[in-house]
């Protein structure tokens, strides 16, 4: 811009130089260099300027003092009168300064000295005669048509765009205004030497001509308004499915376009709807700000207040020199208000923002406004998706990802494994599964349950840095994905269990959650699925385990056709009855004395041996003959009674019952009648219910429990303290006895001093008028102790081994012909049992 000023002065100065000798073509006694130069000053202020949308047509009458200057003064009074004239109108009224100003007046200089350069090529002898007129005309149009392009290259130049139909319009519309300016200055010197009075008619003329352009300016402003606005909506409309940042992108170039102006600003204000608590502002660079309140132009204010306003200054909001002018119109949607469209800083520093603009842009922001608001439904629509598909793959309650995302999560870890060749290394997949969790639900509610579950995931998650779901109910699942061997994952298994078992505050009181765990490990050429399903297999199994944890091993053939084995030969087994009884002594705690027996179950298969009596039970269920085995063990338990005590030795006997039995109604009935054979009362019999079965479904139960109760039978809770104790039900119960587990008595002997457990077991027991038992007694020591601690009846190795009723009576005192059931006896056992497949198959 520097180098073309520089450029187009040397050139102006050069002709001036070079036509210094020159005399005026012409000599009037009011044309003097001053005069001049108010006349072009003049002009310089009255300019129409035609806006569009990235230029400014502008009309003036600079024409008219050009053609008399070229007349009637010399080369450099000519150029004096310009510089001097423009100069100052530029100066002082409309306020150019550096290097706008210093450009403009370089031009007009050159403009000025190609006209003189072009009328003094042509020799024109007579002034005012017809060549005279068309010289005069020639150099003008000519110089100023040349002088037009060079705005607009300057234009381009100061990077404000360039559109070759604009330089194009300009290069006509200004040799027009050429020629009429120039035809104007002739005619009124024609006439100041011949009638001076008709001089009034021209200046009425021009006058008229001036007003005629503003006119159809301001038409013509209007017209491009209208256009511009036309268009912008237009691109609005087609904005209004984008998102919230590309509306407001959109919104902001239009807004820049449509006002002719270098900046515009997105104002929100924060609201209940809104995204944040703060409202931002987002400049057309998308850039976004805190929106401090206290910082905002006046302008801003009046709009976030509710009007829309223009400013012709705004020196102090708009950083560079230059920034004349801003609009501002507030931002309505649904009678809301949401903020404020603000436009600053034209890009024609004479442009003003006259009452048309400010409705125009009104009328804009009220387009914006809608797609801005499209947008944000859009936005919020989009949200939700994302929100839904969120929830669908996450557990609402602890928000940790569900069944569904942890085999994707699986999948991807396995594709990751895949990805960095550590297949071996594939991590393991662990299942926890909370014990007797429904408990908990129905003895605090299920607000507590809750509180405990999202505590747990929360331990879960800090405590493992792989991934941790909930699969649902009780069961949470969690990715070991670096344990590289199974004794790793496993100690990490323990690790999350311990985490879990610390007391968890829920619903004014704590409560101690155990749970089991199952471990399998993540293979290569697995699906998720199939891991998932061996740790459940395993989980299966780790409740029986010490620890709680257990890793699936595949089970061998010879396992599953064992288990299939056993299970088909189960019925045969009872119908054939050899399934055998035994019984364990109990004795008093502080006597030794031998008061009852429990009935305990054998089965010696032919070909596997002993099975255990978990894996009977289990069998038995799965086959849906629990019923029947638990009948064939209390006829048995009961004949047994029967004998001994026609031997003259009342012992009570307890029976195991699983809670199968005591979700069927009939099971009462049963017990009265197998009573009923024999002639031994009802107390002799005890039956053994386990803690967590009862509390499982305690309603269900109930009603069993009491019938039994009823009959006079006892009832005794099995394995105590290893499921969620629920003391307000064991008050409710009708129970004559607890069984501490026998857990609880093995600790005993590692840690003697460990008493807390037994102690209030004990204590409580006795508040609620219970006989308090403790089981897995092994040695006289231990014994001793729980005598101290106040238990009643002792059980275990130490006291005596399960045995067949024969081998137990040398244990018993019995007399030696009374010690065992007569042949008979034992048929009308095996009569019953059969008699009883009646329940089953
Ligand atoms: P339980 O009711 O807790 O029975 C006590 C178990 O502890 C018995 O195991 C017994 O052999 C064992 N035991 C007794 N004293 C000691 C000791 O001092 N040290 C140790 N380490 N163990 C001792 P068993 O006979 O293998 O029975 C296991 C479980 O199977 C029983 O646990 C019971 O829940 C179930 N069960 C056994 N027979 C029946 C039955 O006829 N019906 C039902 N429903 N369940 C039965
Ligand atoms: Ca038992
Ligand atoms: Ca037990």
């Amino acid at each position: 811009m520097w180098a073309l000023t520089a450029l187009l002065a040397v050139l102006a100065v050069a002709v001036v130089v070079a036509e210094r000798d020159q005399v005026a073509p012409l000599d009037r006694p009011w044309a003097t260099w001053w005069t001049l130069a108010a006349m072009f000053a003049i002009s310089e202020v009255f300019v129409v300027h035609v806006p569009r949308v990235t230029s400014a047509l502008s009309h003036s009458l600079r024409e008219i003092p050009t053609a008399f200057g070229l007349l009637l003064l010399t080369p450099s009074q000519y150029m004096i009168a310009v510089i001097v004239g423009t100069g100052a109108a530029l100066l002082f009224v409309v306020r150019q300064r550096g290097m706008k100003l210093a450009f403009n007046l370089a031009h007009f200089g050159f403009e000025a000295a190609l006209a003189i350069t072009i009328y003094r090529a042509l020799g024109v002898d007579e002034p005012l005669g017809l060549p005279g007129w068309l010289a005069v005309l020639f150099a003008v149009v000519v110089a100023s048509a040349a002088g037009a392009p060079l705005t607009d290259f300057a234009i381009f130049l100061t990077g404000d765009g360039f559109s070759r139909a604009a330089v194009l319009r300009g290069l006509v519309t200004n040799s027009f205004s050429a020629v009429a300016n120039c035809s104007v200055a002739i005619l009124s010197l024609l006439l100041a030497t011949r009638q001076p009075v008709a001089l009034v008619l021209v200046a009425v003329v021009a006058g008229l001509l001036f007003l005629v352009l503003r006119a159809n300016a301001g038409l013509a402003a209007r017209y491009s308004r209208l256009e511009a606005l036309y268009r912008v909506v237009g691109e609005l409309t087609r904005a209004g499915e984008a998102d919230l940042t590309h509306s407001a992108q959109t919104v902001l170039r239009e807004a820049k376009l449509l006002a002719g102006t270098r900046r515009a600003e997105l104002y929100v204000l924060p609201g209940p709807a809104r995204s944040g608590p703060h409202g931002t502002v987002i400049d057309d660079t998308l850039h976004t700000e805190r929106l401090d309140a206290a910082r905002l132009p006046e302008h801003v204010r009046e709009a976030l207040a509710g009007r829309a306003v223009s400013t012709t200054q705004s020196p102090s909001a708009a950083g560079p020199a230059g920034a004349t002018a801003a609009m501002a119109a507030p931002l309505w949607h649904d009678g809301e208000l949401w903020g404020a469209l603000v436009v600053a800083e034209p890009l024609f520093a004479t442009a003003r923002f006259d009452s048309e603009d400010l409705r125009m842009f009104e009328t804009f922001t009220a387009h914006a406004v809608v797609t801005l608001h499209n947008a944000r439904l859009t936005d919020d629509l989009r949200g939700e998706v994302a929100a839904r598909d969120h929830e669908a793959r996450h557990d609402a309650l602890t928000g940790l990802p569900n069944w569904r995302e942890f085999l994707t999560i699986l999948a991807r870890h396995r594709a990751g494994a895949d990805a960095h060749a550590t297949a071996s290394a594939g991590g393991a997949v662990l299942l926890l599964a909370l014990h007797d969790f429904r408990e908990i639900n129905e003895a605090l509610g299920h607000r507590a349950g809750d509180q405990a579950l999202i505590e747990i995931g929360r331990r879960l998650r800090q405590a493992n840095s792989g991934p941790v779901a909930r699969l649902g109910g009780d069961q949470f699942a969690v990715l070991l994905p670096e344990s590289a061997t199974t004794s790793e994952a496993e100690s990490r298994a323990r690790e999350l269990l311990s985490h879990i078992r610390r007391p968890i505050p829920v619903a004014g009181t704590s409560v101690v959650i155990s749970a089991t765990a199952g471990l399998a490990r993540v293979t290569g050429n697995d699906n998720g699925e199939e891991a998932l399903a061996q740790a459940d297999n395993a989980m299966w199994q780790a409740r029986s385990t010490a620890d709680g944890v257990h890793t699936y091993v595949a089970e061998p053939e010879g396992d599953l056709t064992r288990r299939l084995r056993l299970a088909v030969d189960l019925a045969p087994a009872l119908d054939a009855g050899e399934l055998e009884v035994w019984y364990q002594p109990k004795a008093d705690a502080r006597t030794g004395a031998i008061g009852s027996v429990e009935a305990l179950l054998r089965w010696k298969h032919p070909t596997y041996g002993f099975v255990a009596p978990p894996k009977i039970v289990m069998l038995a269920e799965r086959t849906g003959q629990m019923r029947r085995l638990t009948d064939y063990v209390l006829a048995a338990a009961l004949a047994q009674a029967n004998a001994w005590a026609q031997g003259g030795r009342c012992l009570g006997v307890a029976v195991n019952i699983s809670t199968h039995d005591l979700h069927d109604t009939t099971f009462p009935a049963t017990v009265r009648r197998l009573l009923a054979q024999g002639t031994t009362p009802a107390e002799v019999l005890t039956l053994e219910i386990t803690e967590g079965g009862v509390m499982r479904d305690p309603e269900r139960c109930l009603a069993v429990l009491d019938e039994l109760a009823a009959l006079g039978v006892g009832l005794s809770v099995d394995d105590f303290g290893t499921g969620y104790s629920s003391l307000a039900y064991l008050d409710r119960l009708p129970v004559h006895e607890v069984k501490i587990d026998r857990s609880f008595v093995t600790r005993l002997e590692a840690h003697p001093q460990d008493t807390t457990v037994i102690k209030s077991t004990v204590d409580l027991g006795h508040a609620l008028g219970l006989r308090v038992v403790a089981e897995g007694v092994e040695s006289a020591d231990v014994q001793q102790r729980l005598a101290r601690l106040g238990c009643d009846v002792v059980q275990g190795y130490h006291i005596g081994r399960p045995a067949p009723a024969q081998d137990l009576a040398d244990l018993l005192d019995i007399p030696a012909d009374r010690r065992t059931l007569a042949e008979e006896q034992v048929a009308d056992i095996h009569a019953l049992a059969r008699r009883s497949t009646v329940w089953t198959t």
